[in-house]
């Protein structure tokens, strides 16, 4: 031991020896703790507080490390985990460094062992534990790591004896798992957490700054903390002393091979020893079987082994090792509910960088650069039900579900499973299978106006398709989009297109001739008149009417009452196609797609999306005698080499078998109304104007004081505080559409706590707007 550090402990009176006795077991949580203190000793308010300034501090010599509540991890529901590595020998000072970014790491030791570095980390409960390891590990030199989750906890937490000799009282130990588990803290009791986990000021009245931070007074603080006691949040209030300070300077982890029914017992000799602080059955491995963990602090390394021992006679264990630390990189409390640009996204952030290098803009869709709304985009490692996880481990509620693909949610074990056996089978044969049939039996019985389909492979291809096929069968070139709709990025349609371009602001693409462009005819979403004005200058011209039946891709724009069916008279009477785009409305807006919903019958149809359950696919379909003009029957070329493959077929038939199930789009309806519902609250609560839309689970929230109804009215909108509300929701967990004039969507796997969760957390974001 270091002379000064000796010099430290030995400068303690008794009454000093008391004091941090009752500071380390249980701080008051009352307006003045230090005069309730200081009523035990006997000593005058001002006395307590003068003791504790001297014994408290961040330099080194000082004993109290700090003084505040001490939250229990897994209560407020984060995941943790201890982890080894084995790091060689001339790096071990370097990839700590890396490690200890990481925010939820805490303590990070190098041991004598080949498993040289030991460290615990701990990420909220939507963050995927096994991907944050993975990705420090991968970025700290990707040495081979283990984790070590505890299965059991037996003992948690320490206090250090100051009136006794050498001896450690445990303060709080742990049999099992609490028997109910703590409710999950809303967004309040989190900024609670996140101020009374810091440091408290040695003053009077240390919870008067807190309470000023929070907006509440310190009554609410104080009662605040009781009830985070009641219901197992806070551990306790207390001072942390450094341990080396105090003489505790070996820390030995002892870990024990227990055969499996005696680990209770063998538990219960080790926690009953003061100088074991934390105990826990944790996860073996084939070259690892040591289940059982105790950490033992002792004044020397030989006083740690002969507790060690002490244990192996009462216990009969006799295999076990110590592991002592070397070298302590990181010992730090964890901060809880960090916000969220603290919690680095660096690894999505050089995966940008690096895919930049080899792809325009390092994507292969241009709305996914999140260059409408700021920021670096995430780079998704996984995804599971209504969650996304990206390469940082950090999980976030998913509404944009591959852009309206994945209705079911992320990963559904039924197409997981049924995947699997058709990639067995092959991957593609170019041939005919009867998966086809089976899809396409499934579409026309859905879709009342189709009568026979065929498959391509992307939205894209559906409706260039459709459209060829309408010119194929009136004999006519012009047809007539609307302002706003994106239906692909065929040339003909990237005129004032939707979607990523209405994004960029860019009314035509470059590169589209304008040969082909002239042959489009424009009007405005939800107006007839102007449909009518087209048909009368360019009669017996135009081949077809192209419309999203509920507009997608600048937002979502329902169909004014009326439009739809206008339409369709306008298109009969001048012998022209109806063509409804319901590539992201098919079996989305109801089973039937949007024409089911409106009653309203298309000749042509394109699907894509949720047919394909995450697959690439598309599709037309309709009326028998259009649909007999495609070849090989008729003289409309189209053809694909991946067209109904096996696996889109899979993934699309397994999706529409779980929707055709009684009651999925009401339970689908439900859920959307009530997210829809939600944030229409949130924004009258904070005040922000905003126009809500819905269509079954399609929604949007436009930042905008007037009603929306079609493109110009839509690009009114203020984007630059989507922007911000954007990324206001993406560091609390959700993510939304990286673009206002993109549609929002819900997926069966989204639950009710999911949906309350993104509301809360809305209010939130948009009362920070406003401020
Ligand atoms: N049609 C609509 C309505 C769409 O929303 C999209 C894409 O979002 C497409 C067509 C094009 O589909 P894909 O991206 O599969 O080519």
């Amino acid at each position: 031991m270091a002379k000064a550090e000796e010099a430290t402990a030995q400068q303690l009176d008794i009454v000093d020896r008391r004091l941090l006795d009752l500071l380390q077991r249980d701080f008051p949580p009352t307006m003045r703790p230090f005069a309730a203190i200081g009523e035990k000793l006997g000593l005058p308010e001002e006395e307590v507080l003068a003791r504790v300034r001297r014994l408290k501090g961040p330099e080194k010599g000082r004993l109290i490390r700090q003084i505040s509540a001490i939250f229990d991890t897994s209560a407020l529901g984060y995941k943790s985990t201890l982890v080894a590595m084995q790091v060689p020998p001339d790096d071990v000072d370097r990839v700590p460094t890396a490690i200890n970014r990481h925010p939820g790491v805490s303590h990070n030791y190098q041991r004598d062992h080949t498993w040289n570095l030991w460290f615990t980390l701990a990420v909220p409960a939507d963050e995927d534990l096994e991907t944050t390891v993975g990705a420090l590990v991968d970025e700290a030199g990707g040495y081979p790591y283990r984790l070590f989750p505890a299965l059991r906890v037996f003992k948690i937490g320490m206090q250090l004896d100051m009136e006794g000799a050498d001896t450690i009282s445990p303060v709080d130990s742990t049999q099992g798992s609490r028997p109910t588990p703590a409710p999950s803290p809303n967004a309040r009791d989190r900024a609670f957490v996140r101020e009374l986990q810091e440091d408290i000021e040695i003053v009077s009245q240390p919870f008067a700054g807190v309470a000023q931070r929070l907006g509440v007074s310190q009554e609410e603080v104080v009662t605040w903390l009781q009830q985070a006691k009641a219901v197992g949040w806070l551990r306790r209030f207390a001072a942390i002393l450094r341990q080396r300070q105090a003489g505790y300077v070996a820390n030995g982890m002892v870990a024990w091979r227990v055969q499996e029914d005696s680990i209770e017992r063998a538990a219960t000799v080790a926690t009953s020893l003061p100088q074991v602080s934390h105990c826990y059955q944790r996860l073996t491995y084939p070259d690892w079987p040591y289940n059982l963990f105790t950490m033992i602090h002792a004044k020397s390394k030989q006083n740690c082994q002969a507790v060690a021992r002490k244990i192996s006679r009462e216990t009969g264990v006799s295999d076990y090792v110590i592991l002592f630390s070397t070298k302590e990189y990181k010992k730090t409390r964890l901060k809880y509910f960090a916000p969220a640009q603290e919690v680095t996204t660096s690894r999505s952030q050089s995966l940008h960088t690096e895919a930049q290098r080899y792809m325009p803009g390092g994507v292969n869709s241009p709305v996914r650069a999140f260059r409408a709304v700021g920021g670096e985009p995430l780079f998704v490692a996984r995804g599971e039900g209504a969650y996304i996880y990206d390469a940082d481990g950090r999980g976030y509620i998913d509404y944009v579900l591959s852009w309206g693909s994945l209705i079911l949610g992320h990963a559904h074990p039924q197409v997981v499973s049924a995947l699997k056996d058709a990639a067995e089978r092959g991957i593609s044969y170019g041939a005919p299978t009867a998966l086809e049939t089976e899809l396409a039996k499934r579409v026309v019985e859905a879709v009342p106006s189709i009568e026979m389909v065929r498959f391509v492979n992307s939205g894209t291809e559906a409706t260039m398709s459709a459209l060829r096929l309408a010119r194929a069968y009136t004999g006519r070139s012009k047809i007539i989009k609307f302002e706003g709709c994106y239906h692909g990025h065929a040339d003909l349609l990237l005129v004032r297109a939707g979607s990523g371009v209405t994004t960029f602001g860019l009314p035509d693409s470059a590169g589209v001739p304008e040969g082909v462009a002239q042959d489009t005819l424009i009007a405005p979403y939800n107006d007839l008149q102007a449909v009518d004005t087209l048909f009368s200058e360019n009669r017996g011209e135009i081949a077809a009417v192209i419309v999203e039946p509920v507009a997608g891709n600048m937002g979502v724009i329902p169909p004014a009452p009326g439009f739809l069916e206008g339409l369709r008279d306008v298109t009969k009477a001048e012998g022209a196609l109806l063509i409804f785009d319901e590539v992201i409305t098919g079996f989305r807006a109801a089973y039937g797609g949007a024409q089911a919903l409106y009653g309203v019958l298309p000749d042509l149809t394109c699907l894509g999306k949720v047919i394909g359950g995450g697959l690439p696919v598309g599709a037309y379909g309709g009326r028998r005698e259009i649909m007999e003009m495609v070849a090989p029957l008729g003289p409309m070329y189209q053809a694909g080499t991946l067209s109904g493959n096996p696996l889109s077929m899979t993934a699309g038939i397994e999706t529409l078998k779980v929707l055709a199930q009684p009651g999925t789009y009401q339970r689908l309806e439900e859920k959307s109304a009530h997210l829809a519902d939600g944030l229409r609250a949130a924004a009258e609560a904070t005040r922000t104007p905003v126009f809500q839309t819905r269509v079954g689970s399609m929604f949007c929230t436009f930042f905008t004081t007037e009603r929306v109804v079609d493109h110009a009215s839509a690009k009114r909108c203020d984007t630059s505080t989507y922007a911000r509300f954007f990324r206001a929701m993406l560091e609390n967990g959700i993510y939304l559409a990286p673009s206002q004039f993109e549609a929002g969507f819900l997926s069966l796997a989204h639950s009710d706590q999911d949906i309350e969760r993104t509301i809360q957390a809305a209010e939130a974001a948009l009362a920070r707007l406003g401020r």
